[in-house]
């Protein structure tokens, strides 16, 4: 008689060890008591997505707090959904956020000694695995085509039962191991089933780290473990990886809560501890009032690429993460003047339980301060490098211009009242451009925004006067008494309040004068202070400035 004992051997034949062997392959981790293990385990199907980047995040997070370690395995036995070369590009996006992993795939090599990380490369250890639960008769060999398959859920549909491949309905789960075998041999096209032991009319319950216990119907699906192509699906691989790999907590989309009591009873079923569970809530987004995930087709800001290419320094778009993670971290923020995620006590059972908004004024808001407390060489540092990729008309004015971009910059910079114009690098060149030349040319050359009401010979004779008599060497506050001086020996009130006392008297106030030294040097009615540009720009190109203006209005 054929037993399955003697088909685990057949279809097994290559395998030698046992499930005990390789527990002593991959001993458990030597690690400080609490100390967690986690894991990002991505699909290589395409770019790095918000919600991914969110999960790596605590995961990294959770691992960082507690001396643990956090790890990378790529998920790739779905061959059909693989998109060439984006394992490694995730391993790269990773990086740029820092992300970096302690053990694990890293794109083209990888690290630690509980490898592979690749599931294509663990056939071997899934195939041990698979060979015990047939041998004690919990996984058979499924002929059933796709055909087939499609039938039962017809049948399944016209009986209004609840569809899919159990009980039965699960044509092959009794089909002797001889017969089996018989068929085998004789070349027919198999895979491998999990055979269940559950009702779904029984509840399971299980503890989760984000929402307590959660309780649900038992799973009675014999699922498909091992595909025709020889690699296993992700139910049985996830129970086998974060087995072996000693995963202490699996924080992963809330979408695999349906598929938790399959991964329940597969771990019983191998004897295997069950690891914590977390799973955290996913992105969405408000679509003509409906919420809905976030979409890889639909959405530019589901793709993490978007954000570096926009310009959004990493931190904000971690503390943004962040600040989905834990509604608590942005006050912390604020208390503590601090955007290092590091510093912060991350906690999972304060994470938000249903799907979160993409809230872009919230990223705004973080990028905007994050982007303000950079030094101003430190932000010229990174523009350097985010327009080298994404902005050559930056690049071009700055690359080879430190000391004078960084002077730019540096304008109403730290301090209570710093500014806080810049929302992501891409906003840098259209606030600041003016200062290099070709660009201010480029923006008066159809003139400039001058207040009509104020004569022309007015303006020129303020401007001619300023040339030759601004003093550069005053401070901010003394060349402003300047500004004020020169006004009121061209009749502009002193101030806007004796302006509005007797309007008739004046041409207007200091500040119509201000704004017509502004605007002769920026072409523009708005620009950061205007002290700092005439210091930045100095004495021979604001003179150059001044006569293209006059040029300009005596024609
Ligand atoms: N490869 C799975 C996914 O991309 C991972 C789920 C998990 O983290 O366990 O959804």
């Amino acid at each position: 008689m054929v037993t399955y004992k003697d088909l685990a051997n057949y279809i097994f034949s290559d395998v030698v060890d046992t499930i005990e062997d390789l527990e002593k392959k991959y001993p458990p981790r030597n690690l400080v008591q609490n100390a967690e293990v986690t894991r990002f385990a991505p699909s290589p199907t395409g770019f790095l997505h918000l919600g991914s980047l969110f999960m790596s995040l605590i995961a990294k997070k959770m691992a960082f707090d507690t001396n643990g370690v956090f790890y990378i395995r790529l998920e790739d036995t779905d061959t059909k959904r693989e998109i060439e070369g984006s394992g490694k590009q995730l391993i790269d996006q990773l990086d740029h956020f820092g992300i970096i992993p302690d053990e694990g795939y890293l794109g083209d090599k990888e690290k630690g000694d509980y490898g592979p990380y690749q599931q294509s490369n663990r056939a071997y250890i899934y195939r041990v695995c698979i060979k015990h639960l047939m041998e004690i008769g919990r996984a058979y060999p499924c002929f059933c085509s796709h055909e087939q398959i499609e039938e039962i859920r017809q049948v399944q549909m016209a009986m209004k039962v609840v569809p899919g491949y159990y009980g039965e309905y699960a044509m092959c789960r009794n089909i002797e191991p001889e017969e089996a075998l018989r068929r085998i041999k004789s070349g027919e096209k198999y895979v491998i089933r999990f055979r269940s032991l559950g009702n779904h009319n029984n509840k399971v319950t299980f503890h989760d780290e984000i929402r307590g216990d959660i309780s649900i119907a038992e799973n009675d699906l014999d699922v498909v473990i091992l595909k025709g192509d020889g690699l296993p699906t992700y139910h049985f691989a996830h129970a086998v990886d974060d087995h072996f790999m000693h995963t202490t907590t699996v924080l992963r989309g809330e979408e695999w809560i349906a598929s938790a009591p399959i991964h329940l009873e597969l771990f019983n079923a191998l004897g295997f501890a069950l690891p914590k569970y977390a799973h955290a809530p996913v992105i969405m987004k408000l679509d003509n009032g409906n919420r809905r995930k976030l979409s890889k087709r639909k959405d530019p800001e589901a793709s993490v690429a978007h954000f570096i290419e926009q310009g959004f320094p990493k931190e904000a778009l971690k503390c943004y993460l962040m600040s989905i993670a834990n509604s608590n971290f942005e006050e912390w923020t604020e208390v503590n003047h601090c955007f290092d995620i590091d510093k912060f006590k991350f906690s999972l059972s304060k994470m938000s339980l249903d799907g979160v908004l993409f809230d872009q004024d919230k990223l705004n808001y973080f990028s905007k301060e994050i982007i303000a407390s950079f030094t101003a060489s430190e932000l010229y540092h990174r523009l350097v490098a985010w327009s080298k990729e994404y902005d050559e008309v930056l690049y071009n004015h700055i690359a080879d211009k430190e000391e004078f971009t960084t002077a730019i910059l540096n304008i109403e910079r730290g301090g209570e009242k710093a500014r806080k114009d810049y929302v992501a690098y891409s906003d840098v060149y259209p606030i600041i451009g003016f200062f290099f030349r070709d660009r201010y040319d480029e923006i008066t050359k159809d003139g400039y925004p001058f207040n009509p009401a104020i004569d022309k010979e007015i303006i020129k004779a303020v401007l001619s006067d300023f040339k030759t008599t601004n003093d550069y060497s005053l401070p901010n506050d003394l060349w402003f008494q300047n500004v004020k001086s020169l006004g009121v020996k061209h009749n502009f009130a002193e101030s806007n309040k004796i302006y509005k006392q007797n309007k008739d008297a004046y041409h207007g106030h200091v500040g119509d004068v201000a704004e017509i030294i502004r605007i002769s040097l920026v072409g523009a009615k708005n620009s950061p202070n205007l002290y700092n540009i005439l210091q930045i720009l100095g004495k021979d190109e604001v003179n150059s400035r001044i006569d293209k203006v006059i040029d300009y209005l005596s024609k």
